[in-house]
């Protein structure tokens, strides 16, 4: 077996290990509940957690709810839900708000240090003193205010003396530094507003960049891993642990995942599903964890994917094509066989007796010898599908035609004798011959035929609701799209059927159990779903049908 490489992260941990740096390794998910998760935070959960299982470590996951605005408790549930989907378990569940408190505390220090000062400069004067990446800032005009002023300001902030914008707290550091972000932040603002867990406690809430590095030292995380636009912001994240004193987490930074025919914002996606584009986060178009999920597609798949495409340091544009390859391999290793007819045209078989049903037997999943096998009925009237016959074949056809024999699978050989159609001209029906020697399974009747077709019996089909979905979006790279995301919206990235034809066996089906139909894909049972009408959703094609 090929010798797996390590990258960039790995090499970096092992070499901290070796130099005896760490005894363990800790690292954290720390998403935002303002939405639910996507295939991005798949791969941010994949390396996070992958990292300290592999070096024997832990990781945490902390809710990143500092912003009282656009966080809500049933994303928490769902991000909680997905991380455990995915298969992984975090060590602690942990909360930027429980550290309001210890954060305050850090303010206050950076005042008495004489490094942090109130201003009551507006957010337009406080961007127009940032200057420009070619120009230094200039100092806000309360830069100078004494730690005494400063210490009883923000103490009167914190008490609700002030209204929104009013003041806001900001680092000391240097309006003529050549990293904008260090040119003296914003770390604390005034917001009236509830929070989803410390309600009313609160009206002055730290920024990002104030809350993320503290929240990692407080947690003594080893390795914080975030994306690359957040480079700018590594050094003030070392300045805040280096004034404060406390423990030296350190940041780097990964290539986020970017995929094609999809957006992975969930500021976009959250708009598609207020503006009704999708039915819902979990809409199985959408390239949200949920939905995926709902879709079809396992676990495994996605950690297999996330593993494929490794960890780079440069953007780049994933090809769903490689998800579902993952996908697709594995649901053929796992998911059991069912025979769905989708455009039926009746076949009567002229010489199988007349109210008789005799119980065949179909594997349950080749892949898998422990599967079992399952019995499928067959009578005289069978369905087949429309497209498997041809009245007048070219050559090489090696379906069902006028003199031509194919096989059904699981059962036998049957010959087309007759077309019967309509007053238009319509096949209305196919009546063929079989075969009573050629039985799959005891065949003695020395026939070889090329062509092996699925279908149901008739009498026994029952009528299922199926939903192809296509792409979302009609073009490659959006983020090279010009105008709204929302132009480029495939129209018909969803089809329903309301009525297909499956055989009986369909009926054992459970909510997210996973089929393969023959020679039509992989689906899987949807949770709108009622015992009297089953729907499924197609979670992916057998074959890549978007080829290039
Ligand atoms: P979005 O822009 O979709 O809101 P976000 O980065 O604001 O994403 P967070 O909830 O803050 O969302 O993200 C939690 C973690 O997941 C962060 O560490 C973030 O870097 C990571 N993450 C988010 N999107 C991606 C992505 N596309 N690829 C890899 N990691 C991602
Ligand atoms: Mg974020
Ligand atoms: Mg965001």
């Amino acid at each position: 077996t090929e010798e797996k490489s390590l990258n960039f992260l790995e090499e970096i941990i092992e070499n901290d290990l070796q130099a005896g740096k760490y005894k363990k390794i800790i690292t954290r998910f720390p998403p935002e509940p303002n939405g639910y998760l996507h295939m991005g935070h798949a791969k941010s959960i994949c390396l996070n957690f992958g990292l300290a299982n592999k070096y024997g470590g832990y990781t945490n996951l902390r809710f990143d709810d500092t912003n009282p605005v656009t966080e809500e408790t049933e994303y928490v549930e769902s991000i909680k839900n997905d991380v455990k989907w995915l298969g992984f378990q975090w060590e602690n569940e942990l909360y930027a708000s429980d550290y309001f408190s210890q954060l305050y505390e850090f303010a206050l220090k950076l005042i008495d240090k004489g490094l942090a000062y109130v201003d009551d400069s507006t957010s337009e004067e406080i961007a127009a003193q940032k200057g420009t990446p070619t120009q230094p800032g200039k100092d806000s005009p309360f830069r100078n205010r004494t730690i005494e002023e400063n210490k009883k300001l923000f103490l009167e902030m914190k008490e609700g003396k002030y209204r929104d914008g009013e003041k806001v707290l900001r680092a000391k550091v240097d309006m003529g530094h050549i990293n904008m972000h260090m040119r003296d932040p914003i770390i604390y603002r005034i917001k009236h507003a509830h929070h989803h867990r410390t309600g009313d406690a609160w009206c002055i809430y730290p920024m990002y960049d104030f809350a993320h590095g503290q929240s990692d030292a407080i947690e003594n995380i080893t390795h914080s891993v975030c994306t690359l636009e957040f480079i700018p912001h590594r050094e003030l994240y070392d300045w805040f642990i280096k004034n404060l004193d406390i423990y030296p987490s350190h940041q780097y930074e990964f290539a986020r995942l970017n995929m094609t025919y999809t957006v992975m914002s969930k500021r976009k996606l959250l708009q598609l599903v207020n503006e009704k584009y999708v039915a819902g986060w979990d809409d199985p178009r959408m390239p949200t964890l949920s939905a995926v999920r709902r879709r079809g597609y396992t676990p495994e798949s996605i950690r297999e994917f996330c593993e494929k495409i490794g960890v780079a340091k440069r953007e780049n544009l994933i090809d769903v094509g490689l998800l579902e390859f993952c996908v697709r391999e594995h649901l053929n290793k796992i998911s059991l066989r069912r025979m769905v007819v989708f455009e039926p045209v009746k076949v009567v078989i002229t010489n199988y007796p007349e109210g008789k049903t005799e119980m065949l037997h179909g594997e349950e999943n080749p892949e898998d010898p422990n599967a079992g096998s399952r019995e499928i009925p067959f009578s005289r009237e069978i369905y087949i599908e429309a497209e498997d016959f041809m009245e007048n074949p070219p050559k090489k056809y090696f379906r069902l035609a006028p003199g031509q024999m194919v096989r059904l699978k699981s059962a036998y050989i049957i010959k087309c004798e007759n077309v019967i159609k309509d007053a238009n001209g319509n096949v209305k029906e196919l009546h063929c011959t079989y075969i009573p020697e050629s039985r799959s399974g005891s065949d003695t009747s020395g026939i070889n035929v090329k062509g092996t077709l699925h279908w149901v019996s008739v009498q026994h089909a029952v009528a299922i609701e199926t939903r192809l979905y296509d792409r979302l979006f009609k073009v490659e790279d959006l983020s090279q799209a010009e105008g709204d995301f929302k132009d480029y919206i495939n129209p018909d990235s969803l089809q329903v059927l309301p009525a297909v034809y499956a055989e009986p066996a369909i009926l054992q089906a459970k909510i997210e159990d996973r089929y393969q139909f023959l020679r039509k894909g992989y689906f899987c049972l949807d949770p709108d779903s009622t015992p009297g009408k089953l729907i499924f959703n197609r979670t992916v094609t057998l074959r890549d049908m978007w080829a290039k």
